[in-house]
């Protein structure tokens, strides 16, 4: 039997593998305000890395720094070891993705994505061959004469990608490229962006502040945090063991619970635990801790069910403790309490974290 490959991309597939690419102590003010304030992160060749972070915490800026789009007033950025800080933007060899409404509307899709092969003055057939190839690649090879309005945002979104690989960028740059579609797209998109990201192996920095997303697709990522990174790490280490309670906090759903560490172990609604970090210093903390770790049952702890959802394959229910507190817990659908119900709660997991009380 014979295994042919996809022949449709093979050029675009051709292109060079991605680049290294490093940060190190970024910093950028914007009169007097400090965006970024010493932002470092390496990201591997053809690695997926998600910056991660609340509205206003610099993603947008530590991307604009490293496509050239913003100066920054201090660090380096080096691609493949090379310090780009004073190359300009159209030397950099890298393609971006903005938000949205970012095609020239004047222009066709096929149009759209000729324009950076048009800027390097390719010639028009092989422009138009690169175009096409480009749109099969994100599925749109079917609309390349319509203008942007003649386009839903998600195929909008595949042509913006196609523009900014068109030319073949050792590197790409999605700033919140999904966040003006519908939750369905949104999945399907962000699954199309992995595969292509792939497929090419080109280094990607995908800015997103919506966790769900960034765990989805990224190799890594980095939780960044009023102008500095705070963690950078796999999914799973992210979430099991995040260094800080903002990373607890903002990677996955966690519960805030008061408790006593001594002796590497803590003491937290009359159990005691293990801790992830057996080195916390003895005294009152606050205890992070996953609902996934706490299971109903028939003795322990006492609390009474708020409201309690449905979500598929699982249920959510959120209760309130005896000294007032509510939190959440996640347990099979099969079991459905009822608001008012007296319950019991055991802890079955070691908390992620602990932070000051
Ligand atoms: P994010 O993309 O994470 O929402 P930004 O990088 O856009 O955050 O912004 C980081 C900080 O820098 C914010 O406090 C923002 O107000 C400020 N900022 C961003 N761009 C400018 C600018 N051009 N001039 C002044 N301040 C800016
Ligand atoms: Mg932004």
């Amino acid at each position: 039997m014979t295994i042919t490959t996809s022949t449709s991309t093979s050029s675009i597939g051709s292109a060079a593998p991605g680049a290294n690419v490093q940060l190190i102590d970024v910093v950028k003010d914007y009169s007097g305000q400090r965006a970024l304030d010493g932002v470092t992160l390496s990201i591997n060749p053809g690695e997926f890395i998600a910056l991660l972070g609340p509205s206003g915490c610099g993603k947008t800026t530590a991307l604009r720094a490293l496509s050239g789009l913003e100066l920054v007033d201090g660090g380096h950025i080096l691609i493949d070891g090379k310090d780009v800080v004073d190359v300009p933007v159209n030397k950099r060899d890298i393609g971006m993705v903005f938000q949205s409404y970012s095609l020239f509307p004047h222009l066709t899709a096929g149009e759209n994505v000729e324009f950076g092969l048009r800027m390097r003055k390719v010639g028009a057939a092989e422009r138009r061959r690169r175009a096409a190839e480009t749109l099969e690649l994100v599925g749109l090879d079917h609309h390349v004469g319509r203008y942007a309005h003649q386009l839903s945002g998600g195929q909008q979104q595949r042509v913006a990608l196609a523009r900014a690989l068109v030319t073949k960028p050792r590197v790409l740059l999605l700033d919140e490229p999904l966040s003006a579609l519908d939750a369905k797209v949104r999945v399907q998109l962000r699954e199309e962006i992995r595969r292509i990201q792939t497929e090419l192996s080109i280094t990607t920095l995908f800015v997103t502040h919506d966790q769900e997303e960034a765990l989805a697709i990224a190799d890594r990522v980095a939780v960044m945090r009023a102008g500095n990174i705070e963690q950078v790490g796999t999914p799973e280490e992210l979430y099991s063991k995040p260094a800080t309670p903002f990373v607890a906090e903002f990677v996955g759903l966690t519960n805030r619970v008061t408790g006593v560490v001594s002796g590497g172990t803590v003491e937290l609604l009359g159990q005691r635990l293990p801790l992830v970090q057996a080195d916390a210093p003895d005294g009152e903390v606050r205890v992070y801790l996953r609902p996934e770790h706490i299971t109903l049952s028939s003795s322990g702890i006492p609390a009474t069910v708020v409201t309690s959802s449905f979500l598929g394959s699982h249920r959510r229910t959120n209760v309130r403790l005896e000294d007032g507190s509510v939190i959440s817990l996640q347990h099979s659908a099969r079991l459905v309490p009822a608001p008012g119900e007296a319950v019991h709660l055991e802890l079955s997991g070691a908390p992620v974290t602990v932070g000051p009380s």
